[in-house]
Parts: C-alpha cells; sequence; structure tokens
C-alpha cells in the first residue's frame, strides 16, 4: 500500500492521531457548525485518512469551523478535531487551494491588532483591510455611523499589559496554534 502522504502531513504538523478515528461520527453530530460545513467533521477526518488532500484543502469547512472544541471534546478517541480544522486552514492557504482566504487574511489581520494593542482595534483592522483588498469606500457609512454611535473607537485604546498578550501571542504563532 503506497504511504499517505496527507495523512503524515496532518498528523506531523498537528500531532493529533487522526488515524485512530473509527468514524463514530460523534464529532459532527456535536458540531454546530455542520450544516454550514460542504464536508462534515467525521467526514474531514476519514478523507485525510484515504489521502484526499486536494478535496479536504479545497474545502469550506475549515472557514466554517468555530473552533468551539465540542468535536475534541466527544471525540471517544482523544482526536483533537479543532486542531486539525486550525492546520487545514492554513495549509489550505499555504497551498493555494483555500476557499476563503479572506478568513485567513482577516484573521492575521485581526491577531496584529491584538498584538500591537492588547486588544482588537477595530477600525484600523477594517481599514487595513479594505485597502490590502483594494476596497477603499467600501461599507464606509457603515464605519463612520459605528464611530459616530461610540460603537467603535476613532483611535486605538492600548490595553496595560499589552506586551504580556503580545508575549502570549507570539509563542500561539510560533507554535503553530
Ligand atoms: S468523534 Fe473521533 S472517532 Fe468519532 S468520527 Fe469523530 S474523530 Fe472519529
Ligand atoms: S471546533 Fe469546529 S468542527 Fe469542532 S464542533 Fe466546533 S465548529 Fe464543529
Amino acid at each position: 500500500m503506497p504511504e499517505n502522504l496527507f495523512l503524515t502531513e496532518i498528523e506531523g504538523s498537528t500531532g493529533v492521531a487522526v488515524s485512530e478515528c473509527y468514524q463514530c461520527f460523534r464529532c459532527t453530530n456535536g458540531c454546530p457548525a455542520a450544516r454550514d460545513m460542504d464536508i462534515v467533521p467525521h467526514r474531514t477526518i476519514g478523507l485525510i485518512i484515504a489521502g484526499e488532500r486536494e478535496r479536504v484543502l479545497s474545502s469550506a469547512s475549515p472557514w466554517a469551523c468555530l473552533q468551539c472544541a465540542a468535536c475534541s471534546i466527544r471525540c471517544p478517541n482523544g482526536i483533537d478535531i479543532a486542531r486539525v480544522f486550525t492546520a487545514l486552514r492554513q495549509l489550505s492557504v499555504g497551498s493555494g487551494m483555500a476557499a476563503h482566504r479572506e478568513v485567513h487574511d482577516f484573521d492575521t489581520l485581526m491577531i496584529d491588532s491584538i498584538a500591537r494593542h492588547g486588544r482588537m482595534y477595530e477600525l484600523g483592522t477594517v481599514m487595513r483591510y479594505r485597502l490590502a483588498r483594494g476596497e477603499y469606500l467600501r461599507q464606509y457609512r457603515m464605519g463612520i455611523g459605528m464611530v459616530k454611535k461610540r460603537r467603535i473607537g476613532l483611535f486605538p485604546h492600548n490595553a496595560a499589559d499589552r506586551k504580556g498578550i503580545r508575549s502570549i501571542i507570539t509563542k500561539t504563532v510560533k507554535n503553530g496554534r
């Protein structure tokens, strides 16, 4: 039997023993986002075991995942499915197969904002996202309205321990979580 490189890639990068899945469906049964997925959690795990790299990495499911970890908690084999979905997002972007790359781009800016300020600076993050996509005026009226109603701030408000928060984010990103 040829070696399943995709399974090795996922197990190696996550440290999760995906191959121990016996398709009991418990993960999918407890998943609040399953209805928004084109490939539900237990099926995604099954396809990884089957070596279906392209099918899994081009799926929209990792982008629908809420990272609530209900699946990981429910799994009788201790398989951290939420961790696998995070890895699938990263791999799908890296391989150019991501179904929703814009979600990844926004996530990256949001984490960068939290690393800088210790909390998210909403207006700055959305403006950077829109500028990067060339959508200079998209939803600007809504943005102005939200600032006027004080739903979001015009300027960033730095958290007291932003250095500590930045250090946590740096360690987390370095560990690929
Ligand atoms: S709950 Fe665990 S063992 Fe059951 S299908 Fe999901 S990943 Fe596989
Ligand atoms: S972590 Fe993602 S896949 Fe798991 S139950 Fe939550 S939404 Fe579903």
